[in-house]
Order: C-alpha cells, then sequence, then structure tokens
C-alpha cells in the first residue's frame, strides 16, 4: 500500500486561500469573521465525560435567549458579514420546537448556509421538521457502537436511539450528514477503524476531533488521539486515503478522500494542528453571551441589549469590539494556557 504523506498533508491552511471577503467583523490578525455558532441550551440528555459534569447547575429557562431574540441578533450579525450559522449546545433538540427558530432563521437571505450539532438522541422525531424548516446541514457525534462503552462514556444509555437518529437524518435528505467523534486513548481509540467503516458503508463523512481540554475531567495530552494516529489507521485498515483538494481553507478540518473515491475523513486537529490562524468563528452561548474563541476567557453579555428591547447600535459596535479583542490562537499547547471557566457543553461546541 502506497504510504499516505500524513505529516506533510496535515499542514493544510495555505494562508493565501484563507477568508479575505468583505465583512465588518475583521480582528488585528485580518482574520474574516463571517461563522456564528449558536447554543440554544446548556442542558443536555447526555454527560460525556470529555465535555459537562455529572452534577452540573442548568440555566434557568428564563435566562435563555429566546428565538425572537436570537432572530433578532442574528439579523444584526449578518450585516457585519455573518453568512454561516450553526446551532448547538448542550443538546439543541432538547430546546422545544427548535424548528421554529429553524425557520426563522433560514428565512434570513444572508445566511448561506445553516447547520446543526446534535447527539443525534432525538433526531428521529425532528428531523423531517428540521429539514422542511430549512435546515442545510446535521453533524451527529458518535464515539463509539459499543452499547457498554455508550454509557461509559456518556453515563446514559442511549447509543440506539442515537443509531435511529442517524438513520431519520440520512433519510431526511439534509444537504450533508457528518458523524463527529472524539477518540480518547485507553477509552475508544480501539474504535477509530470502526466508526470510519461504519460511516463509510452508510456513505457519509466521519470526523476525528482530537480530544480538548474543555471538559470536566482531568484533560492529559497523553490520552489525545492524534490526527495522524488516526489518519494512519484508517488508511491501513479501511482505505487508502489522500488529501482532499476541494477543502474549505477556513473549514476546522482537513479533509481527506478515500483513493478509491468511496467516501471521506475528516481531522479536527485542534492539539497537533490548531488551525487558529484560519479561524472565521464567533459565538453566543444560550444566555447571550459573545465570545471570541471557544476558549476565550472573556465575553461580552449581549443580553441587555436584546432585552427588554434590541438595541442594535450597541449589539453590532460590541461585536466589532468582541472580534477586534480576539487573540491570536489557544494556548493549549504551552503553560500560558488557563482552562474557561465554562465547560463545552455552556460554550456551545
Ligand atoms: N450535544 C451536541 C453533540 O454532542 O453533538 C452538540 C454540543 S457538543 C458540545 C459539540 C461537539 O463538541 C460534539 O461533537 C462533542 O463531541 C464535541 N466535544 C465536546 N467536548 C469535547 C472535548 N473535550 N474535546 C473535543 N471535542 C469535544
Ligand atoms: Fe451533551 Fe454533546 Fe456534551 Fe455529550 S458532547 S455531554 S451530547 S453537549
Amino acid at each position: 500500500m502506497k504510504p499516505l504523506p500524513i505529516q506533510e498533508s496535515l499542514v493544510k491552511n495555505d494562508p493565501a486561500k484563507v477568508e479575505t471577503s468583505s465583512g465588518n467583523l475583521v480582528d488585528t490578525f485580518g482574520r474574516v469573521h463571517n461563522n456564528l455558532r449558536i447554543s440554544v441550551t446548556d442542558r443536555c440528555n447526555l454527560r460525556c465525560v470529555y465535555c459537562m459534569p455529572e452534577d452540573v447547575q442548568f440555566l434557568n429557562s428564563k435566562e435563555l435567549l429566546s428565538f425572537e431574540e436570537i432572530s433578532a441578533f442574528v439579523k444584526i450579525a449578518v450585516t457585519k458579514g455573518i453568512n454561516k450559522v450553526r446551532l448547538t449546545g448542550g443538546e439543541p433538540l432538547l430546546r422545544r420546537d427548535l424548528s421554529t427558530l429553524v425557520g426563522f432563521l433560514s428565512q434570513i437571505k444572508e445566511i448561506k448556509d445553516l447547520s446543526l450539532t446534535t447527539n443525534g438522541m432525538l433526531l428521529k422525531s425532528q428531523a423531517v421538521a428540521l429539514k422542511q424548516a430549512g435546515l442545510n446541514r446535521i453533524t451527529i457525534s458518535l464515539d463509539t457502537l459499543v452499547p457498554e462503552r455508550f454509557l461509559d462514556l456518556c453515563k446514559r444509555d442511549g447509543l440506539s436511539q442515537t443509531l435511529e437518529g442517524i438513520e431519520a437524518g440520512i433519510m431526511a435528505g439534509f444537504q450533508s450528514i457528518k458523524l463527529n467523534t472524539v477518540s480518547i486513548k485507553g477509552t475508544n481509540d480501539d474504535e477509530v477503524v470502526s466508526l470510519a467503516k461504519f460511516a463509510r458503508e452508510k456513505q457519509i463523512e466521519i470526523r476525528f476531533i482530537e480530544y480538548m481540554p474543555i471538559g470536566a475531567n482531568p484533560w492529559e495530552k497523553a490520552k489525545v488521539m492524534l490526527a495522524h494516529e488516526i489518519l494512519d489507521k484508517i488508511d491501513k485498515e479501511v482505505g487508502a486515503l489522500v488529501p482532499a483538494t476541494n477543502y474549505d481553507p477556513n473549514a476546522p478540518a482537513m479533509e481527506f478522500d478515500y483513493a478509491d473515491g468511496k467516501g471521506k475523513v475528516g481531522i479536527i486537529a485542534s492539539v497537533s494542528k490548531p488551525f487558529c490562524q484560519s479561524c472565521n468563528r464567533i459565538r453566543i452561548t444560550a444566555e447571550g453571551k459573545l465570545r471570541n474563541c471557544l476558549f476565550a476567557l472573556e465575553e461580552i453579555d449581549l443580553k441587555p441589549f436584546l432585552r427588554p428591547e434590541i438595541n442594535e447600535h450597541e449589539i453590532s459596535r460590541l461585536l466589532e469590539t468582541n472580534v477586534v479583542s480576539k487573540w491570536a490562537g489557544h494556548q493549549f499547547n504551552s503553560k500560558e494556557f488557563i482552562k474557561p471557566l465554562r465547560t463545552m457543553h455552556a460554550i456551545g461546541g
């Protein structure tokens, strides 16, 4: 088998290709921000050990931004160049009538891409409504195909429900369905091959995310299943891989095609090859805190400018302020790294 030049192909981002289109959300490093992640709830029906603690104080529902407030915010954000929106959480499908929000957002003509990240547990009953409301793409998290391990890793029983959710997502006919997998050494790293095969059989892309220090449990770098290790295994045991040519230079994932043309694998190498230099994302938490980085230590509270009434001018100004203050990148490979107080579920992954 021809060896895959894994290390070279992991050097992905050609700065010349990184987005430089118009928009007002440009930081001091010249990065243009057009991508917004919206957390619609901090609640979850799982307790993935790498994401959130077991005993957690959730926000009161009155604290959550309403769908009208979220839509009003997005309408302002699009005037600053935002044109991609992803709904996330916590588990976004726990938010009642999420398809109503999707319907509101899909009416905003500047949004070119409206997507959702979910654990899939509740997707079976919601997939069709979400599709009809205008959702373009779904990413479903799946870390294991072994029921007992699902229980171990996610602290709740739910593999069959998740698998049903994946089927329902496929049947609903979204523009794309992808899987997200966090692979942790000594936990589920022995499933890289079976998960990749599963995705290939279903004709959907799987993306492996390197395990990041943002959960409740103590993170150890030694437990991170690194991008090149994952790719090597898949290349040897599933099918030869070649770097994809038509990748999006602003997307966090590096894309690989199977050489036989039957499928794709993505790698989000946040630890071994951070992609901060091409980051185009901002985030808003479920209670309205604006964050310019997953690992940001500071955030701007937008709720006073959304409730009781919308202050368009101030929100617009704060969006710019927030982006201008963005740092070069996270520091979790250095001693300077400070873990944010919020864990992943309370930020929005
Ligand atoms: N509940 C939804 C889900 O699980 O897909 C959406 C929210 S979840 C926080 C979004 C993504 O973040 C998931 O794919 C999850 O695997 C990923 N994630 C959570 N904690 C992580 C960590 N410590 N390192 C890497 N990815 C993580
Ligand atoms: Fe819930 Fe998603 Fe976090 Fe798992 S990764 S605990 S499903 S928010």
